[in-house]
């Protein structure tokens, strides 16, 4: 799948076909955006693009380049990270020894870091030291969903290409294209995240969500039931956010077509019997702030705690 075929992010590509069309390439650039846009994706085939001889400003997807890239065997290709663990210095080391020796088939030497947030400090340390002396003809290509978690040292080094979600008809397009049931639905639900929009739980995810949810404000299920893991933990703040979000909309409109939840229309007209805009708006708020610091390790327990103290008060 050559660059020209992602969908969806037609600027973004467009952008990195004009960088490879110039040849005026960066040493470093931050493919940043949200979960399920096709941030790696786009990483690899940008890899792919730099290193195939056979087509211009892209990859032509059939030379041996090509399908060694994509087996992941292409000597002067490496990949780090993307694996749900932290990046750790030894993985680092070992990329700065193959950037550090010549290219094996004569061309430029590539690096993506998927998941580049989650370099240790160590880790981080020690690639800032590879962004400050770029070893010739090579490219990294960081990837990141939360590049705010990046050090600034480090992001201040890199060329910045942003991806967006995808317009829901675009969605739409793809998932009635391999016949995937609900499709409007799921292109909402999604968040403009094409991956979560082919996740085949999706919708089985958002029920469970609005089940968990509503026995926590009823007091029967707490933190260890809802709250898992990590991964838990960021799709209940997806979910909480996208629903909150609806209620407000729907207070605001009563508009159903307006919803992320288009099918849960009785549910929200329900729950924001008792509540107030205004209310709703600081909850939604607090889901924000609540989220960032997450990211920093807050205690999980008095986390649910606080946030069911507000979810009880705004929505009885
Ligand atoms: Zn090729």
């Amino acid at each position: 799948m050559p660059l020209n075929s992602l969908i969806g992010q037609d600027d973004t590509i467009g952008l990195l076909r004009g960088i490879l069309k110039t040849g005026v390439i960066a040493h470093c650039y931050l493919f940043s955006g949200e979960d399920g846009v096709g941030k790696t994706l786009a990483a690899h085939e940008f890899a792919k693009a730099l290193i195939c001889r056979e087509t211009e400003a892209d990859s032509c997807g059939v030379c041996s380049a090509c399908r060694r890239i994509d087996s992941g065997t292409h000597p002067d290709v490496q990949v780090i990270g993307g694996d749900d663990r932290q990046i750790k210095i030894d993985q680092v080391r070992l990329i700065e020894t193959c950037l550090s020796r010549k290219s094996f088939e004569g061309g430029l030497k590539v690096v993506v870091v998927k998941d580049a947030d989650t370099m240790n400090p160590a880790a981080a340390n020690a690639f800032l030291k590879t962004l400050e002396e770029p070893p010739d003809s090579s490219i990294l290509i960081l990837v990141s969903s939360r590049s705010d978690l990046l050090p600034e040292t480090i992001r201040s080094r890199t060329q910045k290409i942003l991806f967006y979600p995808l317009p829901k008809t675009e969605i739409e397009k793809v998932l009635s294209a391999q016949s995937v049931p609900d499709a409007e639905l799921r292109a909402v639900l999604s968040g403009g995240r094409l991956s979560k929009a082919l996740d085949p739980n999706l919708c089985r995810d958002r029920d469970e969500f609005l089940k968990g949810f509503d026995m926590a404000l009823r007091g029967t299920a707490d933190a260890d039931q809802l709250w898992k893991d990590r991964q838990d933990i960021d799709e209940w703040f997806d979910h909480a956010i996208a629903w909150i979000r609806d209620l407000m909309v729907y207070k605001s409109s009563k508009n159903p077509s307006l919803l992320v939840n288009a099918d849960q229309e009785a549910r929200v007209k329900n729950a924001v019997k008792d509540t107030t805009l205004k209310a709703l708006s600081k909850l939604l708020s607090e889901l924000f702030r609540l989220r960032q610091l997450l990211r920093f390790n807050l205690n999980k327990h008095l986390t649910f705690q606080h946030i069911l103290m507000q979810l009880k008060s705004v929505l009885r």
